[in-house]
């Protein structure tokens, strides 16, 4: 249990919710809290000590940004995609574009 930082009620662990607190969860110590008393709900770091996994720690970090770039550039290819298929829906996709 970590005090709430509004009120310094209880906050208790809460369900992470959307792609960045997935990735902040991931990344770091931090976790979704919410608190009981004043309905308080944000991320609080970890009762963990960290500092000597501080390397393996930049690795997690390196990796979850390659993810995510990764995840990023999809997304845009299947949206660029999407666009491109729906202004020339008749058209063939070529390869080569002369813009
Ligand atoms: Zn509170």
């Amino acid at each position: 249990m970590i005090p709430c930082p509004k009120c310094g009620g209880e906050a208790h662990r809460s369900h992470t919710r959307g792609v960045l607190e997935r990735l902040t969860k991931a990344v770091t110590t931090y976790r979704a809290h919410r608190c009981l008393d004043c309905g308080w709900r944000g991320l609080l770091g970890a009762e963990k000590p960290i500092g000597r996994n501080a390397p393996r720690r930049k690795l997690t970090i390196l990796i979850a940004v390659i993810i995510t770039t990764v995840l990023v550039f999809a997304l845009m290819g299947l949206i660029d995609y999407t666009i491109d298929s729906a202004k020339n829906p008749r058209k063939k996709h070529s390869t080569a574009q002369s813009n």
